[in-house]
């Protein structure tokens, strides 16, 4: 046990805390199949409300799942589910269980059996770094220094000379920030990183592994779930024992292919590449957020000439950890601004964006609502707003557990209306969604990033078998015009366009804002 919280000493000194037409020729099969498909990340709250009470709940989002079809998806990512104190919940009080706000169990199955019959697959967060300070265990623990939960914590006693020189530290910066609080009437005092509401599990204990592994193997097997989003996935170990938060991933892979060999485990590794590889062993699918703030960053300075081939050595350097790894893309989530507020509300940045998302390699996430332009910035129950299904007055699913400041009817056309208006954001997110979903090329091919040598312009082909296209982004405000290099003659028909973006005689011309999608 000393080892472990002498560790977190360390790690709470130096971890630095680190912040998601033209007309179209799609054939009706889809050919991606998913993992190597377009998933959806739900906030259950704001989803969809079925009685009314103003949160969106299970019964709600089961309601909502032809939208979800419609829309092209095939899994949905629901941030927790859990009974929680918080409005977030994560930070658990029972692994077991369904928040009461949401619903019950056998709705929960329910919906699991209405997803897979719409061929949608479901992927619940599972968060276990830290439990609720008011889960039962953390409650007896604290309590009881003799509870037989107290090794599922992570505990030094008040006179560790290292941990006196912390407690009564008055340096606030976060970096250097407490991570020991203590319990009232003892003399022992308790990690957690992120706040002392979220006491960290202590994975040096064989009974808290097979505890968690107990609670993975129920939700897979019980209630039919497909995989789990692993939240705060770095922080199992500290830092310095990165090496055994990547081993702790396989072990939990290994009991997890056990009952169930399909699973499917997505993680949150919110670190630069390098940092992120290592974990690719243990769980195969890893949010890419390096490529995620290079899409926000080139659309908003519209400098893209060198996000193609970024993602290509990004990609090219997690083949040599796991030739299967699943490349999670997205362009921001709960986490997040909203991508809408990140481009300054500006919709020709939003569609170039989702577009640079739709065309790039990967198994893209969607951030629930960003289909329909919602707006958002924190703190964070503002980037987590209620879904605008319909205007204020017909709108019987929309949630009320918050007062929107960014996402009202005064910003946002909602999805009603949107289905009706072929030129809508929602549109123009199912043709981009359609067009990848029935193109090998698109959903599943090589990447092979072209420098054209301008630096607005964002160039690839993606290549598949027989299929193979060539992806032009233009991502300034004024039309460019360009000659095709020698190697790309040949490719003069238009896959996907705005009505001003042409081909002729090798030479494109790219309306301002736009993509083009060519083949041979
Ligand atoms: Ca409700």
């Amino acid at each position: 046990m000393k080892k472990t919280f002498l560790f977190r000493l360390v790690l709470s000194c130096l971890v630095v805390l680190l912040p998601a037409s033209k007309s179209i020729h799609a054939q009706q099969n889809a050919v991606s199949k998913w993992p190597k498909g377009i998933s959806y990340e739900i906030f259950v709250q704001s989803f969809c409300d079925s009685d009314g009470d103003g949160k969106g709940d299970i019964k709600g989002m089961t309601s909502k799942l032809d939208y979800l079809k419609d829309l092209g998806v095939e899994a949905v990512w629901l941030m927790p589910v859990n009974p929680s104190p918080s409005y977030h919940k994560y930070d658990v009080t029972d692994y077991y269980g369904i928040h009461p706000d949401y619903g019950t169990t056998d709705d929960f199955k329910q919906f699991v059996a209405e997803a897979h019959k719409r061929n949608i697959k479901v992927v619940i967060d599972m968060v276990l770094n830290h439990c609720s300070s008011k889960h039962p265990w953390f409650i007896d623990a604290a309590k009881n220094e003799n509870s037989p939960y107290r090794e599922y914590f992570v505990w030094t006693h008040k006179d560790d000379p290292q941990i006196k020189a912390f407690v009564t530290s008055t340096n606030e910066d976060s970096r250097n920030r407490n991570r020991w609080n203590k319990v009232e009437g003892s003399d022992y005092l308790y990690y957690s990183y992120f706040g002392p509401h979220m006491p960290d599990l202590n994975f040096d204990s064989p009974k808290l592994r097979e505890e968690i592994f107990k609670a993975g193997r129920y939700w897979l097997t019980e209630m039919g779930i497909d995989g789990f989003r692993l939240d705060a996935a770095r922080h199992i170990f500290p830092e310095e024992r990165a090496k055994e938060s990547h081993a702790w991933w396989v072990y939990f892979l290994n009991e997890m292919q056990k009952v169930k060999k399909e699973v499917y485990l997505v993680g949150e590794v919110w670190a630069s590449s390098d940092i992120v590889a290592p974990y690719l062993k243990g769980i195969p699918a890893l949010f890419n957020f390096d490529l995620a703030s290079s899409i926000r960053k080139a659309v908003n300075e519209e400098r893209a000439d060198s996000l193609a081939i970024k993602l290509k050595a990004i990609e090219d350097f997690y083949t040599t950890i796991n030739p299967d790894f699943i490349d999670a893309t997205f362009l921001t989530n709960h986490d997040q601004n909203r991508i809408m507020s990140s481009v300054d509300d500006n919709m020709d940045k939003a569609r170039i964006a989702a577009a640079l998302l739709f065309t790039l390699p990967g198994s893209p996430y969607l951030y629930y609502g960003e289909e329909i332009g919602m707006r958002g910035k924190k703190p964070d129950e503002f980037i987590r707003e209620p879904f605008l299904w319909d205007d204020a007055k017909n709108d019987k699913g929309r949630a009320t557990w918050v007062k929107p400041r960014y996402s009202s009817d005064s910003t946002i056309i909602p999805a009603a209306r949107q289905l009706k208006d072929k030129n809508s954001l929602l549109n123009y997110y199912k043709t981009l969604i359609g067009l990848r979903n029935s193109s090998k090329a698109l959903s599943l091919g090589e990447l092979s990033p072209i420098d054209l040598g301008i630096r607005e312009i964002c160039s690839f082909r993606r290549v598949r078998e027989d299929e193979e296209v060539l992806v032009l982004h233009n991502l300034s405000k004024n039309e460019r015009s360009l000659q095709l290099p020698g190697e790309l003659t040949g490719y003069n028909k238009v896959v996907f366009g705005t009505k001003s973006n042409t081909v002729k005689n090798n030479t494109v011309l790219l309306a301002p804002c736009s993509t083009l999608i060519l083949k041979k």
